[in-house]
């Protein structure tokens, strides 16, 4: 099933590019991903729940049982061959999330939990230091709670004011409010690339140039936009830009943090331990220099191998396709939807990645997603970690598909069909 792209991909996002080549092989992509040929309640499995977690394809499940099975031993200081072959893919790893962002490099690639634990991570080390009594960190309505309670959790011991920058009804950042809200004293803004409530595209380089004319450092949480768009940290000028492996089709458990290099210098460690030092003492302790110096303990070795993997594989299929291919995805799942009696989309932005929001007049989100599983189809209800957006558009909880780089049109079809099922049953 060679799929024929739009070519003229249109991307107000600067980061993003038209599909290179003409053809996308879903077919081939999809026998990548042994777990989706599988029935669940007696129906082909179709997965829509993307943006909470994505699948794994064989390269992934390759690259950790080889880590396992010919070179694994913990990592760093070891004299023996598995131990400098563990380090040498854990820091191939490195290199390939440095091409990913394309960074500049390899050393200001910090190896975390994950976006929770890179935005901790820099409230924790750069916030303490940085903002004091009276200074403001700056967010937006949209983001998910990763990108709020760090920073409730710093204002509150620092005595500093967050500020919220409001969205619009179709879920967009109201950038003059944005602006409005920018002042000497604003120390951060921090912000999402790509909304997993809504699917807004943000435009964090106009975002960040703003931010910088103010003053401030800027954080970009890329949790959902590392799996669809092509990320260039330096084209985007954030200071900080974060994102998770299970999310870009690799392991759960690892994640980078990508700063600056100055400013990670610049920062103290966040956790103590080993690995992070250069000398210990009684008298004082040196620290080692980034990144090394925020990752204390025996790191997430074979994580860190399987999230190389995953991003050398998504780069080998294109970001710029895969988020054509999705696109088409969510322009065909719109249409459709709209035509679901008692559908209303939570979330219409102009630049969107692959995630629809919804809920269906009557009928709760929760059971929305029980009866689409009956259906086998995957989708999430909730408030996806993101309350402020539900109160914002006055409901508990919507029904979210979000789609990825091996979904197809069929599969699109399938849960409108389930969704027309799901209304009739419902009255
Ligand atoms: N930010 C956004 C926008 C997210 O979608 C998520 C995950 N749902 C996170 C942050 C947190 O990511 P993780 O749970 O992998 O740390």
């Amino acid at each position: 099933m060679a799929m024929t792209l739009a070519a003229s991909a249109e991307d107000t996002e600067d980061t993003r590019e038209a599909a290179p080549g003409p053809t996308y092989d879903l077919d081939r992509v999809r026998a990548d991903f042994p777990i989706l040929a599988q029935k669940v309640h007696g129906r082909p499995l179709v997965y829509l729940d993307n943006a909470a977690s994505t699948q794994k394809p064989r390269a992934v499940m390759d690259a950790i049982a080889a880590c396992y099975g010919e070179y694994y031993a913990n990592v760093e200081r070891g004299v023996h061959t598995l131990s400098q072959r563990s380090t040498a893919a854990r820091e191939g790893a490195r290199e390939a999330v440095r091409r990913f962002l394309n960074a500049p490099s390899a050393e200001e690639v910090v190896f975390v939990r994950g976006t929770t634990e890179a935005i901790n991570l820099v409230a924790a080390s750069w916030g303490r230091r940085h903002v004091g009594p009276g200074d403001e960190v700056l967010i937006t309505e949209l983001e998910h709670h990763s990108n709020i309670v760090p920073w409730q959790l710093l204002c509150e011991e620092r005595g500093a004011l967050l500020r919220v920058a409001p969205i619009d009804d179709r879920g967009e950042v109201i950038l003059e409010e944005l602006d409005r809200l920018l002042s000497p004293r604003t120390r951060l803004v921090a912000v999402a690339h790509v909304s997993n409530a809504l699917g807004t595209v943000n435009p964090v380089r106009e975002i960040a140039a703003r931010a910088h004319e103010a003053g401030a450092v800027v954080l970009v949480d890329g949790a959902q936009a590392a799996p669809h768009l092509r990320v260039d940290v330096q084209a985007l000028g954030c200071d900080f830009y974060a994102f998770s492996g299970h999310k870009v089709y690799g392991p759960s458990g690892i994640g980078a943090l990508w700063g600056r290099r100055e400013l990670l210098e610049a920062m103290p460690p966040w956790q103590g331990g080993g690995g992070m030092i250069r000398t210990v003492s009684f008298a004082g302790t040196t620290y080692a220099p980034p990144p090394h110096r925020f990752e204390a303990g025996t790191p997430a070795i074979e994580a860190a191998v399987g999230f190389g993997a995953a991003l050398n594989y998504l780069t080998a299929l294109g970001l710029p396709a895969v988020g054509a291919w999705e696109a088409e995805l969510l322009a065909l799942a719109t249409e459709r939807m709209a035509a679901v009696p008692g559908l209303r989309l939570i979330g219409t932005a102009k630049e969107k990645a692959a995630v629809l929001s919804f809920t269906l007049e009557r009928i709760h989100p929760h059971d929305v997603g029980t009866v689409l599983d009956r259906e086998g189809i995957a989708v999430r209800a909730g408030h996806h970690c993101a309350q402020p957006v539900m109160e914002r558009f006055g409901v508990p909880a919507t029904t979210r598909a979000s789609f990825g780089l091996y979904n197809t049109r069929e599969e699109v079809e399938a849960l409108v069909a389930a969704l027309h099922r799901a209304r009739k049953l419902f009255g």
